[in-house]
């Protein structure tokens, strides 16, 4: 599919949503929920070796919830990642594959049985390769601090990035999601990438925030932009895993930085504790509080709501719910 015919169906789907297309949530969120145990660097990327078919699974519930966009298993799942593990390149390349196919598997047989109800509320998805940054391989958290140190540069960041980024573009997904992107160098990285590969599928580059203010590296967003609005090879820009009380103030500012259609998906306001690979309790939100915020953040302008890390189908059944009943 060409760039074009590819945004007139993004397009659509943002006007069939009312205004604004549903993401879903927190995937390894769900994935422990059913049982799974994530104690290594691959995080959830562990299940796609183990147990594909509950990541098929929770897929399903997203798209069940009313998600108009599913993100695909593959945010820690990377070659170098793999083959630390004992895994071959081939090996690894099949699995960041697989990734996509689940979504797609799920997206086509859950739009088989709902398409000819009539009065259902669905559209048909559309599937998001999920691109983690550098830091998320790294599981040092440093895709919270935004630094990677002086040795890596642009190209290194490329190197890290480009294999990935040819296996996933090559499994046909929708869209690319690069996500929780901490800084201005990696931004650059991932444009320059998608412009020396030409690549012909849309993408988002998301940033994530631990002040709401700048980029987790200290550096304004403003900077961070410069890179991504001088390519088309970008077609929306955001937040991910950021509190939802940053959000609002986030998207201001974006609106103020960039023509690009505004993408946010918070974590649920628990706290990331990198070092000590947990969550911290805090204000947290419930999905009632979630849901009154994504009918602020849409009238504010986004055009892509919903969640990242600890928030479950109920929380997008609730965003979904109050986006589809009152469009804009
Ligand atoms: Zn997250």
């Amino acid at each position: 599919m060409g760039m074009k015919k590819a945004m007139t169906l993004l397009d659509d789907l943002i006007q069939n949503a009312g205004g604004c297309a549903v993401i879903d949530g927190g995937l390894a969120t769900q994935l422990e929920k059913h049982g799974a145990v994530f104690n290594d660097s691959l995080w959830s990327a562990v299940c796609l070796v183990k147990d594909p078919d509950l990541i098929k699974k929770v897929h399903l519930e997203y798209l069940e919830a009313g998600a108009d966009i599913l993100v695909s298993s593959s945010y820690q799942a990377t070659i170098p990642g793999f083959l630390s593990k004992g895994l071959s390149a081939e090996e690894g390349e099949l699995l960041l594959e697989r990734s996509v196919k689940l979504a797609v598997e799920a997206r086509d047989s859950f739009w088989d049985s709902v398409k000819s109800n009539p009065g259902h509320n669905y559209n048909r998805a559309l599937v998001a390769a999920s691109i983690g940054s550098y830091g998320a391989y790294l599981a040092d958290g440093s895709e919270y601090s935004g630094h990677y140190g002086p040795d890596v540069d642009v190209d290194t960041l490329k190197d890290f990035h480009r294999r990935r980024l040819q296996i996933l573009v090559g499994a046909s997904p929708d869209l690319l999601a690069f996500e929780t992107i901490p800084n201005k160098l990696e931004a650059q990285a991932c444009v320059e990438l998608l412009e020396e590969e030409n690549v012909q599928i849309l993408s988002w580059i998301c940033f994530s925030s631990v002040d709401g203010e700048n980029a987790p590296s200290g550096e304004s967003f403003e900077e961070c932009l410069q890179a991504i609005n001088k390519s088309d090879k970008v077609n929306a820009v955001g937040i991910n895993c950021t509190p939802p009380h940053f959000i609002e103030a986030l998207i201001c500012k974006f609106k103020e930085l960039t023509d690009k259609p505004i993408v946010v998906y918070p974590n649920s306001g628990e706290v990331w504790d990198g070092r000590a690979k947990k969550w911290l309790p805090s204000n947290c939100f419930g999905d009632d509080k979630f849901e009154s915020l994504s009918a602020r953040w849409r009238d504010l302008g986004a055009k892509f709501i919903g969640g990242c890390c600890r928030t479950t189908p109920s929380t997008i059944r609730a965003v979904s719910k109050v986006l589809k009943e009152s469009p804009h």
